[in-house]
Order: C-alpha cells, then structure tokens, then sequence
C-alpha cells in the first residue's frame, strides 16, 4: 500500500515508521533484523531504507596506494524486498541522484515494481567527500525534482529514450525531502520552500521532514507550506540524542540547530548513559507534542539501532 494511503486510512491517527540503514558490505543481516523486531509491535505501515552514496576507498598494492570507488552499503532494493517478505510490511527505498544514471535509475525502479513496492523516496544525494558541491553522475539527474519527472514518467509508462510501448505501468507513491531549518545550499527558507513546492508539482505525493530538535521549527515550516501551496503530508523526521559527541555531530553533518535546554542537559550528563536517557526523554516529550499538533506520522530515525526507539514508542504509541 501507497505511504500516502496509510495515512488516509489512519483517519487523524498518527502512525509509527523508521528508517534504517543497510548493514556494511560483508556484514550479516542478521542484525538488521534484531534491531526491527523489537519495533514491529508498534505496528509501522512502512520502513524506509537508505542508500549510501559510493566513495573512495585506498587498496594497498606492494606498498602503492590504489584508490578505488565503491558502495560501501549496498543492497537497499534487496534489503527492502527482504524486509518487506519478512514481516509484511511495505518498505521504501531511497533512491539518489548521485552515483547513478538515469539508466541504472530506470532499472532500479523497474526492480522495485516487480518486486512490489509501491513507495520511493527521491532524494538528490550529497557531494562526494572530495567534492565542494554536489556533481551529478554522468548522465544523472541534478535536482530530486528531476527524478520525481522520470519517477512520474515511469507511473505514465513512459520509459526512458521512448523504446517501448509499456502495456504494464509502475504505480509509485513519492516521497521528498524538506528542511524546516533549510537546505545548506538554499539561499533562503523561502527558496529551499519554492523548490520544495517545484517537487510537490512534479509529482512527488508527500515529504518528510531533515531531523529537527525544536518542534517550533516544524511547525512553523508546515505552515509555511501550506502559505506556499504545498497540500501533500508532512511527516516529521525525528532521532534521539545517543552519545555527547551528537552535540558536534548533528549540526555538522545535518545543518541543524539544538536547542540550549537540551545542550545543557546533554553537558550535565556524566557519560553516555545518561546522554543517551536525555535523548530519550526530549525525543518522547518531541514526540508527545508533534503527535498533539496532528503529525501525520512520527518516522524516527534509527540508524541501525533500535532499543532507544523502543523506550520512545512505548511511551508514545
Ligand atoms: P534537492 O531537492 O534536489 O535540493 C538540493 C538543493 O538544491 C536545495 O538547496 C534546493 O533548494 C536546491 N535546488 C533544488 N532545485 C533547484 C534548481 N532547479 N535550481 C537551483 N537550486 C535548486 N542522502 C543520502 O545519500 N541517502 C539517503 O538515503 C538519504 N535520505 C534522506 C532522507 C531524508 C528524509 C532527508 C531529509 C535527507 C536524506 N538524505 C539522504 C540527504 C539528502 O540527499 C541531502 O540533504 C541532499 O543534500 C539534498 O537532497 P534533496 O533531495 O533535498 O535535494
């Protein structure tokens, strides 16, 4: 079933997802699967899994160093087939700009209609580590708003280059992302907003929110779009606090702001067991709240681990 159909039929209920992260190449999945079963009683209609960019890696070769490019997280569409035969539950896999081709694009999405599931999220990907701005792939697309086309082109049955006339058409459900603290690049909140509204037009049938740690924030973005036009859900990204280096962490690599209150309680924490019992406590108070706002859905964001979300949804769900 379509994201957006869950969230119909919830009638004002908000519902429980997460998101995971596929296990490093030559790792078990086992492990995976540890850390959803404790969360499948809460009930998710949908799990989402991300897609790691490819990057360089430096192979020893008699003494020279060979650098070569690889994925060091492989397997989202098998992971979510996996997923989703496992525990009957649908799965949606995030699908970059970056790293692909709008070939390996078209085949992916073809792998994921045969394997039934319904939901892509559409993202544009970061730059590679050794790149200032994001660069798209040889023939790849620049923007998400690009992909939510040839996403949508496919439901329509057209395929890339016009080769065939399809008689069988995919049906995807389309998520996106959005920044209620604004995209690094964006110049402004009104700009990274218009952009949001351009994917919404192209297509794309709801969003779910950057983390955020202040409610207000998503609030207030939620209103915004409305002003702006934007009808579709959005459904708030959320992750507790885990460790005291977090505090350096998150607003590096997601360009987002703490609150003081939730800076000073992580400071007072002696180690990261109590850090960790902070995170916990702010994210049920942010879930509690977002939940009486009439967030359409609370989606955490795991990270591989899940026994944090557990004392969360037990409090909240
Ligand atoms: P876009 O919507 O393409 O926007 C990127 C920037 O370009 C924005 O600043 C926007 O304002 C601007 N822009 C858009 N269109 C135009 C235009 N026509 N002209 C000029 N500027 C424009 N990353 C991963 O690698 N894997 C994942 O699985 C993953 N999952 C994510 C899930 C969520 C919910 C979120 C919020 C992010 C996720 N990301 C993931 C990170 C994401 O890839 C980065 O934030 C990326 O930098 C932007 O992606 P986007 O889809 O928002 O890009």
């Amino acid at each position: 079933m379509k994201v957006t159909e869950h969230i119909e039929k919830a009638n004002g209920r908000t519902l429980f997802s997460f998101e995971i992260i596929p296990p490093k190449k030559g790792k078990n999945i086992q492990e995976l699967y540890d850390n959803i079963d404790p969360l499948m009683e809460f009930n998710p209609p949908f799990i989402d899994v991300t897609t790691s960019r490819e990057e360089y890696v430096y192979v020893d070769r008699d003494g020279l160093l060979d650098r070569k490019i690889t994925r060091m997280r492989p397997g989202t569409v098998g992971i979510c087939a996996a997923i989703k035969h496992k525990y009957n539950v649908d799965t949606v896999p995030h699908v970059l700009c970056g790293g692909f081709s709008k070939e390996e694009t078209e085949y992916l999405l073809v792998d994921c209609h045969y394997l039934g599931i319904e939901n892509v999220m559409a993202l544009r990907g970061d730059a590679m580590s050794h790149q200032k701005y994001f660069e798209p792939s040889n023939g790849g697309h620049h923007y998400a708003c690009d992909l939510v086309k040839q996403i949508q082109d496919l439901n329509k049955g057209k395929y890339l280059h016009d080769v065939i006339e399809a008689d069988d058409k995919a049906d995807f459900c389309v998520g996106v992302a959005g920044y209620p603290e604004k995209h690094i690049e964006a110049p402004s909140l009104k700009s990274d907003l218009k952009r949001l509204k351009e994917k919404v037009e192209a297509g794309a049938n709801y969003v779910v929110t950057q983390m955020f740690f202040d409610n207000s924030k998503y609030f207030a973005f939620v209103e915004a779009a409305r002003q702006a036009g934007i009808n579709v859900p959005i459904i708030p990204g959320i992750k507790p606090i885990a460790i005291s280096r977090h505090l350096q962490m998150l607003p590096q690599v997601f360009k987002i702001d703490l609150p003081e209150s939730l800076i000073s309680e992580v400071e007072k924490c002696k180690n990261n067991k109590e850090v960790r019992q902070v995170g916990i406590e702010w994210c049920i108070q942010q879930s509690k709240e977002l939940m009486e706002g009439g967030a359409p859905v609370l989606h955490y964001y795991s990270m591989g681990k899940s026994s944090n979300i557990e004392k969360i949804a037990r409090k909240v769900f």
